[in-house]
Formats: C-alpha cells, structure tokens, sequence
C-alpha cells in the first residue's frame, strides 16, 4: 500500500516501447466499444492490477484510485485479511444455493446484525436487489401489520437520489437519463424534495408503508441534507407508523468514519440497505438488515436468491464485518476526513465542498472546465476519480489510503485546480 514517493506515479515508459505501450490501452478500448453495451463513458484508462489504494493500468502506469469503485473498494484493492478469506473459502465451498444450509450464512447473518444492531439479515448480492428486497418486506409489512389495503402501499422517495438501476427503482428515479425509454414504470412511489421535512410529512397518507432515502446522497453529489432532517424523518415515520428505510448501500460501512450515516445523526432507521463495501471488493453482496417484527413478514417461497448467501460472499462479508470492528479503522476515517475537508475548502477553482469523512462532493468552478474535463486531467496526473453530474466530481479514496497518498492526490488536484 505503501510507495516510496520517489517513484513517480507515472513511470517514463522506456524508449522504444512507447508504441507498444500505448496500443494495450486502445485495444482494451478497441474491445470494449466493439462487443460491451455502450452504458458507460469510463476515462481512458484500463487497470490491470490494484493494491490498496494503487492500481496499475495495461501500460504499467501506477495511479491512486480515488473513487474506490464508489465505495465497494472501502478497503482498497486486495485486502489481505478480505484475500484470506475468499481464498480460504474458494478452496471449501462457494455455492450451496438456500435449498441447503451452508456454515457461513449463520454466522455472517449474526455477525452483521450484530454490527448494524438488528435481529436480522437478509442476504442479497448487488444494491439494487437490496432496494428490491426492501421495497418489497415494506410493502409486506404494510398489508400485513399496518393493515393497509391490498395493492395499495405507497413509498416516499427522494428527489435526486440514487437506488440502482432496476425497473422498480427507476420508477422513482428523477433522473430522465435513468428512466427515459424504460417504461412502464412500477406505480406506488411518491417523490418529495429531498431535506425537506415538511414535503415529506404532506406526502405520507394512511396508504404510506414507508419513506426510502440515502442518509447522505452518493450520486447527486455527496449531499449531506440540513441538521436535524434525518431525525425528523424518523419522527415522522414514528408518528405515522411507516417505515424508515435508509439506503447506506454507499454512505454505510466506513465512509464517513461510522458503521451508519443514519446512526452518526443521531438516529435509527427501522430498515438498513447495505451493499458495496459489503462485498469487500471482492464480489457482490447486499443486505437487508431489520428487526424480527419487520424481516419476520417474509416466509418460505415469498422471497430469494440463487447466489444470495453463498458460502463465499458470507466468508467474505464476515471479514469485512471484521474489519469494521477494527480499533483504529473509523476514528482513522473521521481524522483523514477532517484533513481532507480543510483542504478542500481552501483549494481554488472550486465552487462548493460537500460531505463528511473520506466522502466529498466537489463543483468544479465551469472556468476551469466541466466535472468531466477534470476528472481526465486528474486521470493523466495519476489521481482517478469521476464526475456524477456537471461540474461534480466524487471523492471517495479507500478508507486504508496511506495520509502521505491522501495528500498527494489533494496536492494533484490542486495542481490541476491552480493551473485552472
Ligand atoms: C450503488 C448504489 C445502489 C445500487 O447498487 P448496485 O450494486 O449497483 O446495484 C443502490 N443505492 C445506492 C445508494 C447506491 O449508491
């Protein structure tokens, strides 16, 4: 994870082999254009290897990864403790399917209901199941406790937010690019402003099972909604016996230095949507994490998974339930954080700072370029990152960067940021 900094970054490509170095990168590109669906606009580079928070690209160029396959990466590439694990059951069992039981999934369901503070788990593989899954116990729970009347639930969602890429969960997407030839679309959803708690309380009627958000908004741009809002979600959601489900699914497991950002503004949501991280960047895994009297509506037949609690994703999501246990790991988070926020609210050509822990979401002054136009000018100086939308880029380096790389990749940014 380490690098001595006198080895830069970008190593000079040895004379001769400039040509031949440079072909690996467009034939990658030459494949991918030719036989992926085009769904992506990824920056021209192409990883071959990563370590921590360092990848290696096809020409042998070294850069610091500093979106962490937005946040799946927490822990940065190969973990070894996360490599122990998936080795070590690579070589016992990887698949049961659930007509069997397998010796990992009672213990990973114990162990990250432990660490969230709930009964129970359900396990998925990618986020976007895990919003299905909770959708659905929801809607359950709706008909069957709250008494709602069949086929009639409503669920309170956010503007902007970002739940996946389903057709449920583009339902409700206010984004016309994630929605826009998609239809029909899933009925029952009510959109309301997101940090608005007054919209979001006129939005709830007897019909209401639940209110979806992100306790902090990844996609948008890493918006953290005004003080006080998550708790009077809560309140609401208590007054109006509705469900509270937060998506951490990119804000939980470490990345602003708490288990929860739910939790760090002092409140609790009924349900937990856990993905990325959890999978330790090893292979996906989701969850859904709630008490008995919420998870409990779901009986043999109503709900599954194929892959979903495999042996393997549960070695590995034990060790990374481990790892946030781990002493050191989130107060680590919260110091690198504070540093990294001060920086980049000193930093030029910047137009507004948002976030909290190793999370920021950055506006790039439109004089100096577009989100996009940075984030390939950072990619050449060795510091990966993406835009989301416009002139934001997102930064959310490994949560194991060294405070020496950290500050290398803000130095860069600078750099790019000064030269404007
Ligand atoms: C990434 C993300 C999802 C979707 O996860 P996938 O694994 O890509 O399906 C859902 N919710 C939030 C908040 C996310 O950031």
């Amino acid at each position: 994870m380490t690098v001595p900094s006198v080895v830069p970054v970008f190593p000079a490509v040895p004379a001769g082999s400039a040509s031949v170095a440079e072909s690996a990168t467009i034939h990658h590109e030459r494949l991918v254009a030719a036989h992926s669906a085009n769904n992506y606009h990824p920056l021209s580079v192409v990883i071959a290897s990563g370590d921590g928070a360092w990848v290696t690209d096809v020409e042998g160029r070294r850069s610091l990864d500093f979106l962490a396959g937005y946040s799946a990466l927490n822990f940065g590439h190969g973990h070894p403790a996360l490599r122990a694990a998936a080795h070590a059951q690579l070589d016992r069992a990887t698949l049961t399917s659930r007509a069997f039981g397998n010796d990992q999934l009672g213990p990973f369901c114990a162990e990250l209901a432990d660490l969230i503070g709930k009964q129970m788990v359900l396990p998925m593989n990618t986020g976007a199941e895990a919003v299905e899954s909770g959708l659905k116990v929801a809607r359950k729970w709706g008909y069957e406790v709250k008494g709602v009347p069949t086929d009639r639930a409503r669920i309170v969602v956010a503007a902007d937010g970002f739940h996946g890429r389903t057709i449920s969960v583009v339902s409700f997407s206010t984004d016309p690019d994630a929605r826009g030839g998609f239809g029909p679309f899933t009925p029952g959803f009510d959109v309301v402003p997101y940090g608005d708690a007054a919209a979001l309380r006129a939005a709830i009627t007897d019909d209401t099972v639940a209110v979806l958000l992100e306790p902090i908004q990844g996609e948008a741009g890493v918006v953290v909604p005004p003080a006080g809002y998550l708790r009077a979600v809560r309140d609401i959601c208590s007054e109006r016996n509705v469900l509270f489900v937060a998506d951490e699914v990119q804000s939980g497991l470490g990345r602003t230095g708490h288990v929860l950002a739910t939790r760090a503004a002092d409140t609790d949501a009924d349900v937990y949507l856990l993905g990325k991280a959890l999978g330790g960047g090893v292979l996906p895994v989701s969850a859904v994490v709630a008490d008995a009297d919420v998870l409990g509506v779901l009986r043999p037949g109503q709900h599954g998974s194929t892959f979903g609690g495999n042996p393997l994703a549960c070695a590995v999501g034990r060790a990374v339930v481990g790892l946030l246990h781990e002493e050191d790991l989130l107060g680590r988070v919260r110091a690198l954080g504070t540093a990294m926020h001060a920086r980049l609210r000193r930093m030029p050509g910047l137009t507004a700072v948002r976030g909290t822990g190793l999370w920021a979401g950055i506006d790039v002054d439109p004089a100096i370029g577009t989100g996009r136009e940075l984030s390939e000018r950072l990619a050449v100086a060795g510091v990966l990152t993406k835009d989301t939308h416009g002139p934001t880029l997102r930064l959310s380096p490994p949560l194991v960067i060294d405070e020496a790389d950290l500050h290398l990749a803000l130095d860069r940014l600078e750099a790019e940021l000064s030269r404007g």
